[in-house]
């Protein structure tokens, strides 16, 4: 049988999995292994690098048995990951010298709260790699292994320890040591890489003490990286991208301007940019969107931190619903319109209001105000606060969107997705093939080894569901508005 399949490599927070693609992007099978999230102590959150390594094999192997097939029938392999997740190893042994930092870890915010206080370097961060000084990004975890760990420091001065996310972690195992590399992508979420200059920032390795030896090289996302031996085959690794910037290549957003939004438990909004990086007046993160043979995409970034987990408070908190699919039918109840809401600040407000201290409030109750009211306005608040980062976007970028692309588990919500397109007044799609991120990596991939062009993957894709708007403008202003009174009433309710 001739070659024609693609792994794409989906190694998440909570879960390796390997996605088998056929030549023509569809999917054929999907192996999935949960791995163990470490809580050593309050705020910290680690995993351990080799079970990442092995879990990811072991989806592999699974899922070529299951399809039956072979490691012959492989075409090529992609990688998307969870990001900013640091792993530093012995580059003699392959040993990692500590468990791998998470990128939920907060170990090193306070170390981020000193450095923040140099308005200078603050701002040279921002502009030089598109990040906010944040524990979140890889740098801080860098350094913390290197200050904590006995022998790392020295042991990095000799040139003995290697640095990577979790891309690069994998591709280094894969290729038996012999490839240390990342792409773009993932670089520019380790705020030490300079996404202006497309290079390490020396200045902030200077500043965090880390040295360059460690770092692996940057390559494009669809850069043919080493290959993947069994027994007599090898496979080309051709693919890489962090898991937002997969799912942004994953819906086809190659235009400036293009948005997708996944709807997981927190949303994850990112735009293409274009070729030139544009920095927010919004709190919105600049990133590397991907590099294709050398040409580089820019995107802005944002998310809401309470999504999908607002419709599980619903279920598991409120014990309204029985299970998250049931809040379409309850929202559908409500035949007026909307005048509770419901402002998800239970972790604070992200971009564009940034105000740690919001607390989730409820507007707006009367005495008829039922359950079916409080579902409907938790899923409004979805679509409210994804709003509030497109059009931060918009004007960021000075392009105004034209078609919403979703994806995550709750897109397939029609209430919500009806009523984004409704608030937006744009068009949304809700595409075929769901799995963005890893159908990121398999495109990716399937470019760098020959398979497709971009206009193939244009041409593949479809839509299952287009979501109309039909709100009269009048409406739609007035419970944007109102939105925007409860936002502003939820504010700064911490001490
Ligand atoms: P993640 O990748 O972040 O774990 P998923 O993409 O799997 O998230 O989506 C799961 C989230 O979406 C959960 O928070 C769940 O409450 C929500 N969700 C799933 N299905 C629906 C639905 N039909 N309507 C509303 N929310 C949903």
């Amino acid at each position: 049988m001739a070659k024609k399949y693609i792994l794409a490599l989906d190694q998440g927070t909570t879960s390796s999995r390997t996605v088998l693609f056929d030549d023509k992007g569809k999917i054929c099978g999907i192996a999935q292994r949960e791995t163990e999230q470490i809580y050593p102590e309050h705020g910290w959150v680690e995993q351990n690098a080799v079970e990442i390594y092995q879990s990811q094999l072991e989806t592999m192997h699974k899922v070529i048995r299951e399809n039956d097939i072979g490691f012959e029938d492989i075409l090529s392999i992609g990688i998307t990951n969870q990001r900013e997740t640091t792993v530093v190893w012995n580059k003699k042994t392959g040993e990692p010298v500590y468990n791998a930092i998470v990128w939920q870890d907060v170990r090193t915010s306070k170390y981020c709260k000193e450095l923040k206080k140099d308005a200078t370097l603050k701002t040279y961060i921002q502009e030089n790699t598109g990040l906010v000084i944040d524990s979140y990004f890889s740098a801080t975890k860098v350094k913390w292994i290197l200050d904590n760990v006995p022998k790392a420091r020295k042991m990095a001065e000799k040139n003995e320890l290697l640095f990577g996310t979790v891309d690069t972690w994998l591709l280094w195992n894969l290729t038996k040591g012999n490839v240390h590399a990342t792409d773009y992508s993932n670089a520019s979420r380790t705020m030490l890489y300079n996404i202006v200059k497309l290079d390490w920032d020396q200045h902030l390795l200077n500043k965090l003490e880390i040295p360059a030896s460690m770092l692996p090289q940057v390559k494009s996302s669809n850069f043919h990286y080493g290959n993947f031996e069994f027994d007599n085959y090898k496979i080309p690794v051709t693919g890489i991208a962090g898991d937002q910037q997969a799912a942004l290549f994953g819906q086809a957003c190659f235009e400036k301007g293009e948005i997708k939004n996944t709807y997981g438990t927190g949303c994850f909004l990112l735009m293409n940019t274009g070729s030139k990086p544009k920095f927010s007046e919004h709190g919105l993160l600049t990133t590397i969107a991907w590099g294709l043979d050398g040409k580089i995409d820019y995107a802005l970034e944002g998310s809401v931190f309470i999504a999908g987990a607002a419709i599980q408070w619903l279920r598991d908190g409120l014990q309204l619903i029985d299970n998250a699919k049931d809040s379409e039918y309850f929202a559908k109840q409500v035949k007026e319109d909307s005048s509770v809401y419901v402002v998800p600040a239970f972790a604070g407000l992200g971009a564009p209001y940034w105000d740690m201290d919001a607390r989730g409030s409820i507007f707006g109750l009367t005495r008829d105000t039922g359950k079916n009211h409080l579902i409907k306005a938790t899923l409004e608040s979805l679509a409210y606060r994804s709003k509030d980062l497109i059009v931060s976007m918009e004007e960021d970028s000075g392009v105004r969107l034209t078609a919403l692309k979703v994806d995550g588990g709750a897109c397939a919500n029609n209430y919500l997705m009806q009523f984004q397109a409704d608030i937006l007044d744009t068009p949304v799609e809700r595409a075929e093939i769901i799995e963005s991120t890893a159908l990121g990596a398999a495109y990716l991939s399937g470019i760098g080894v020959g398979l497709w062009k971009k206009e193939d993957i244009l041409k593949n894709r479809k839509i299952e569901k287009e979501f109309q708007p039909k709100m009269d403008e009048s409406k739609r202003k007035k419970l944007y508005a109102t939105w925007k009174k409860a936002v502003s009433r939820s504010m700064d309710w911490e001490d």
